[in-house]
């Protein structure tokens, strides 16, 4: 039996956090950041404080960890790990995407299910939070060894998920391919056709736009945030991080808005093109990434650039920060870098790509911070519209979808607007906002619901 911590310092909150998940490293640092802005929020409300509300929230509903078993091309049998972390169902059904990476371990999925949670109440919509995968590392695989990764993965997950229970989608490692082998398999398990994963082909019930809607709504925050400002988009230049789903979409928007993304990269390094890619350029990565399954190195034999190999782009010139890769990304000495070369807005697309101290550095030095949370959620926020559209057993157009996407990112950022403290010559504090008005939702409806 532990003390309630909710009354104490971060420190100590943090001790009990430690004690129950020692070596989880980036589920500490993800709880961490959470805390160091809730905690000082709950301290004169006793409601929240004394029900033990974010202390409950670190520890998940369930984690469950499997063994998946397949061949690969060559006749050799692999062991590979399942998880799926079901952080919490407060306001809607587990909701949270899969990961196929070599980096998966419960720390990872647990601090992604938790980012999840606040991410999700952000939203506006009924959706709880989850995250899952597999350390199965999909490079360099044939399509017929993923397609036997996915339903051997399927067979077990299958009993844990439903359309009314938990829903998954795609993350790092899991694009459109890999939905459909998963889908397949969960219905030719089940005999039922229903919205048990998002992202799914249009033929077989996904919804237009969900691919993008996450790279989209990252810009579409952007947007807001510097509107909000007085500032706008048209003619900033961006640094973008990563080639995959999240990046690319958000670059294409970018451009359509006016800006000069002038940045790529993928785990092997990063392209600078200081003349700007063009919708042609970004229309070739994709082919390159989506098609040909290639590296980023290959832009500059195609077109004009340099290709810096083992570095990631933050040493460069820009306006605007987006980084849409992966976890920890950016860390101080890249932030003092970018604050030096003339940063004045962090867009994350992917989860927790800044450390813990890079955040503070933006918001010490006046840079306009868009927390993951908030800025990446589009994605799932297309999902829960891909859920709806299932259940109603139609689908809404192309506009109607998008209007949707703008009006929720603006509903996004207006919440942390209303959540935010802010400098003296008025900058929000994006991430306090977020933090703060995504707890909120989630507390209030544990308390509904008692202890449990
Ligand atoms: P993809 O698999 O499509 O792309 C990931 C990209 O990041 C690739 O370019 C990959 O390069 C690069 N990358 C991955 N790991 C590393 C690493 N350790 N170092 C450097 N580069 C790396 O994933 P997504 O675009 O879907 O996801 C990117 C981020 O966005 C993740 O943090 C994810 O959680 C987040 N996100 C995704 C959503 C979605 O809808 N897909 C929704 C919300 C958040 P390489 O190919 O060389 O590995």
């Amino acid at each position: 039996m532990l003390d309630n911590t909710s009354t104490k310092s971060l420190e100590d909150f943090m001790s009990f956090v430690q004690l129950r998940s020692a070596g989880q490293k980036e589920f500490h640092q993800a709880v961490s950041e959470v805390a160091s802005d809730v905690l000082p929020w709950i301290r004169n409300k006793s409601e929240y404080r004394d029900a033990r509300v974010l202390e409950r929230l670190t520890e998940p509903d369930r984690a469950l960890s499997f063994r998946v078993c397949w061949y690969d091309d060559d006749g050799e049998l692999h062991i590979n790990r399942g998880y799926r972390v079901q952080l919490t169902n407060a306001i809607g059904p587990y909701k949270g995407g899969l990961r196929f990476h070599p980096s998966v371990n419960e720390s990872v999925l647990k601090f992604l299910a938790f980012e999840q949670a606040f991410k999700n109440s952000l939203t506006g919509l009924p959706l709880g939070s989850a995250k899952g995968g597999s350390d199965f590392d999909p490079k360099n695989r044939s399509n017929a060894e993923i397609m036997r990764f996915c339903q051997s993965f399927m067979s077990e997950l299958y009993r844990h998920i439903g359309p009314d229970t938990d829903i998954p989608a795609g993350d790092i490692g899991v694009g459109a391919r890999e939905i459909g082998y998963l889908y397949g398999q969960y219905k030719r398990i089940r005999n039922e056709c229903v919205g048990v994963l998002t992202g799914k082909g249009l033929e077989y019930g996904g919804s237009a736009l969900r691919s993008e809607a996450t790279g989209y709504g990252v810009v579409h925050f952007t947007q807001c945030l510097l509107k909000h400002h007085g500032l706008a988009l048209d003619g900033l230049t961006v640094a973008i991080s990563g080639s995959g789903n999240v990046a690319l979409h958000a670059a294409e928007k970018a451009v359509e808005m006016g800006a000069k993304v002038i940045t790529l990269s993928d785990s092997g390094g990063y392209v600078l093109d200081p003349d700007g890619m063009s919708p042609e350029k970004l229309a070739w990565v994709t082919a390159l990434k989506t098609d040909r399954r290639g590296r980023i190195s290959e832009y500059v034999e195609e077109f004009n650039g340099e290709y810096h190999a083992g570095q990631s782009p933050w040493r460069v010139n820009c306006d605007i920060a987006m980084p849409c890769a992966t976890q920890n990304e950016i860390d101080n000495d890249d932030a003092i870098q970018l604050i030096k070369n003339g940063c004045r807005v962090v867009a994350e697309g992917s989860n927790m790509p800044t450390g813990k101290d890079a955040i503070q550095s933006f918001i010490d030095a006046g840079v306009l911070f868009a927390p993951a949370k908030a800025a990446n959620a589009g994605g799932v926020a297309m999902s829960g519209l891909e859920m709806s559209q299932n259940a109603q057993k139609r689908s809404w157009s192309d506009d109607e979808l998008a209007q949707c996407l703008e009006s929720i990112m603006l509903e996004i950022h207006d919440r942390c607007v209303e959540y935010a403290t802010r400098t003296e010559d008025g900058r929000v504090n994006y991430r306090y906002g977020a933090n703060v008005a995504g707890f909120k939702k989630v507390a209030d409806a544990m308390l509904s619901f008692g202890v449990c």
